[in-house]
């Protein structure tokens, strides 16, 4: 089996150096989805930085984290949330315009995207990355670990969402990293295609289900 890694809602100087810290003892390359105003702040910069000299890739999850597309459809929110964010992200988006959307503890309905936001994407070549493992490390801090474990052996190819956020989820993530190993889990950056909807711009599986009317 295969398990892909992300960390959403960063960066956050610490945790995400704590996170760095670990892939690099396990070799493990990963994809940070950062939410742009963080970057705002010197030490969460230079701590995206230290994540995509690592080797991990950098992508855009919305500029505030704090409304979805579909709940505000207007061109102007689908302008700021995600050109504001990549604005933000600059020189450090790496491979190309990673974008994941907002979804409110990792639901995928129609709340997901907008008919603005969707063109958005198109038009600026992003590559839409979705998930189908969220363990809740945020609300579950110390037992994700083994939800987790149990989920991902029930597909071939896993794309788990994790935080790198102060909630002391992250304490864990070696054991984590360790118990994949045992499992004979193969640890890989690269996205499974079922959960890349858009690439590059290219809309490569239907996406009604995901856009407000
Ligand atoms: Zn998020």
């Amino acid at each position: 089996m295969k398990v892909t890694l992300t960390f959403d809602n960063g960066p956050t100087a610490a945790v995400t150096h704590q996170v760095l810290d670990t892939l690099a003892a396990h070799g493990v390359q990963s994809t940070f989805f950062l939410v742009g105003e963080n970057l705002r702040d010197p030490a969460n910069r230079a701590a995206a930085g230290r994540a995509a000299g690592d080797g991990h890739w950098i992508g855009n999850h919305t500029l505030t984290h704090s409304v979805q597309l579909g709940d505000s459809p207007d061109a102007g929110t689908a302008r700021r949330e995600i050109g504001e964010a990549q604005r933000l992200i600059g020189e450090l988006a790496t491979p190309g315009r990673l974008f994941r959307p907002y979804g409110r503890g990792g639901i995928q309905d129609r709340l997901l995207l907008s008919r603005a936001g969707l063109a958005r994407l198109r038009r600026d070549k992003h590559t839409c990355v979705l998930w189908n493992s969220v363990p809740h490390d945020w609300d579950d801090p110390d037992g994700w670990v083994d939800t987790c474990l149990a989920d991902v052996a029930t597909r071939d190819w896993s794309l788990v969402v994790l935080h790198d956020l102060a909630t002391g989820a992250m304490d864990h993530l070696p054991r984590f990293l360790e118990g994949l190993a045992g499992a004979g889990a193969d640890v890989v950056q690269d996205f499974p295609p079922d959960c890349v909807p858009i690439r590059d711009g290219r809309v490569l599986r239907s996406l009604e289900h995901l856009v407000a009317d």
